[in-house]
């Protein structure tokens, strides 16, 4: 039985075959996932309106469940021109790719489709996608449940200094070197208490503010973002190939 069925979607990642056919990892409002489109097979030239990171409606159809989708048909609603610039690209990648990882055969919060649709609008027209980048990397982590909380130190609740990488905490720096012995001293991430407010706000505050009052220590930033994710998430090629 064939059941065609219509979903929006953000394209996350695009991989072409060596026949031709094109295999797109997409985002949509219940979650991630992937679709085959055959070459020569989609009426218009529609492989090409499957490039990466464009909004689109997408008709398809599986024989089983468990199927790879096959696209029948491509609708572009929304090329966003402003990510080929340079300065937005490796990000635009950053937020496909976390995307990608972080709701891989996990249940999607449906907000998760708003938020990189918001954050590649984002890149795309702002004047600094760096800036952009940066909070929406961390609120899509919030939203899969895995951002720290920087509020107060952990250990004693008092004024935090660092970041507590492994538990996602804050700790003062007594309660950092009490932790876990030295073995694990290099997980504690000295941000000071400025920094971790700024951390705060990309991780929880208004998303406007967070953009438009980025850290002042980028640097740091990326690297405390870099290594939360590598043990929280795992590797992020996108994440790692910054130079930061
Ligand atoms: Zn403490």
């Amino acid at each position: 039985m064939r059941r065609t069925q219509v979903r929006d979607a953000l394209v996350l990642r695009r991989s072409p075959l060596p026949s031709g056919d094109v295999v797109a990892t997409l985002l949509s409002p219940t979650g991630t996932w992937r679709a085959i489109a055959r070459k020569g097979r989609l009426p218009g030239g529609n492989l090409a309106r499957l490039s990466l990171f464009h909004d689109v409606t997408v008709q398809f159809w599986r024989r089983h469940d468990d199927d790879l989708a096959l696209i029948t048909q491509v609708q572009l609603n929304g090329a966003l021109a402003g990510l080929a610039r340079p300065e937005a690209y490796p990000y635009a990648h950053l937020l496909a790719e976390l995307a990608d990882v972080l709701t891989v055969e996990q249940p999607v919060d449906e907000r998760c489709y708003a938020l990189v649709a918001s954050g590649l609008r984002g890149l795309h027209a702002h004047a600094d996608p760096e800036a952009v980048g940066l909070a929406y990397a961390w609120r899509l982590l919030a939203l899969a449940g895995v951002a720290p909380d920087v509020r107060a130190c952990a250990g004693c609740g008092g004024e935090p200094s660092h970041l507590w990488i492994p538990a996602g905490q804050a700790r003062c720096a007594a309660c950092a070197a009490g932790v876990g012995g030295d073995r694990d001293a290099n997980e504690a991430l000295f941000l000071g208490r400025e920094g971790l407010a700024e951390l705060d706000a990309l991780v929880r505050g208004p998303l406007a503010s967070a953009v438009h009052q980025p850290p002042v220590d980028r640097a740091r930033h990326w690297r405390a973002l870099r290594r939360f994710v590598r043990w929280h998430v795992g590797h992020v090629r996108a994440l790692e190939a910054l130079p930061c």
